[in-house]
């Protein structure tokens, strides 16, 4: 990948790996911005924004998955639609939380309100894969805060095992979702795109076609439906809202 990086991209994006393994410690030097789903999502899809996108995995202790691939493949998808270039996208390797769980709703926002999300040298989506949240209700997938989602591992297990396919193939669907939901999508900050919003959303929030990976609540394990849908797509209601929201007229201009 270095070979494929401008020299000075890839200075910044390592001094920025080492400012999100520190903890953010740069973070506190630089000017932050105020990070909502709406500055995040079009910082991220703005291909004007120079800033890097990292892409950060957060691990707790004892959970072994780490689904970096899953974190490329978003960025290849994301430059593949047209948002970024790929070398603007920088997945940052999986580093141990140093919080213990359980991880309630109270837990996941006090650590994010300690994350760095954006300031003037990078864009960050920091990814939290933990053992279970602490509910009790099968919580999958969590949108925490602009630029922080979490997983529980335990829920990709169960989710796999109840649809029958391979838990990195749901660990990648939930990825989507919950960044989906990060990036605004549907109608979570950036806004429907067409005149009639009711033809896209399904319940809410979520996109009414069945092929989405936007359409299914995927945040309960016992809402996964068995389908043999590949979800390693964004649908093209989602890409064309975020276009729209690009655009020189949209709601990031
Ligand atoms: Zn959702």
């Amino acid at each position: 990948m270095d070979a494929v990086v401008p020299r000075p991209l890839t200075a910044s994006v390592l001094a920025l790996l080492a400012s999100v393994a520190l903890g953010g410690c740069v973070g506190e030097l630089l000017t932050e911005e105020e990070a909502t789903v709406r500055t995040f999502a079009c910082a991220v899809l703005d291909e004007t924004d120079a800033r890097p996108v990292l892409l950060g995995l957060h691990r707790e202790r004892g959970v072994q998955r780490v689904p970096v691939g899953a974190l490329g493949a978003l960025a290849d998808h994301l430059a593949d639609a047209g948002f970024a270039a790929r070398d603007r996208y920088a997945v940052v390797e999986s580093t141990l939380l140093e919080e213990p769980g359980p991880w309630t709703p109270e837990v996941l926002q006090a650590w994010a309100q300690e994350a760095v999300v954006l300031d003037a040298e990078a864009v960050r989506l920091h990814v939290l894969w933990v053992d279970d949240f602490a509910d009790g209700e099968g919580t999958t997938v969590l949108h925490v805060a602009p630029g922080v989602v979490a997983v529980s591992e335990t829920a990709v297990q169960e989710g796999a095992e109840r649809l029958g396919r391979s838990e990195d193939f749901l660990a990648r669907v939930l990825l989507y979702h919950v960044v989906g939901h990060a990036l605004g999508a549907v109608n979570q900050g950036i806004p429907l795109n067409g005149t009639d919003p009711t033809s896209q959303e399904g319940m809410p929030g979520h996109e009414s076609s069945p092929e989405s990976v936007m359409h299914h609540g995927w945040e309960r394990v016992t809402t996964l439906p068995r389908t043999d849908a590949p979800y390693d797509a964004y649908s093209g209601d989602v890409l064309d809202d975020w276009r729209a929201a690009v655009a020189p007229t949209g709601v990031c201009a």
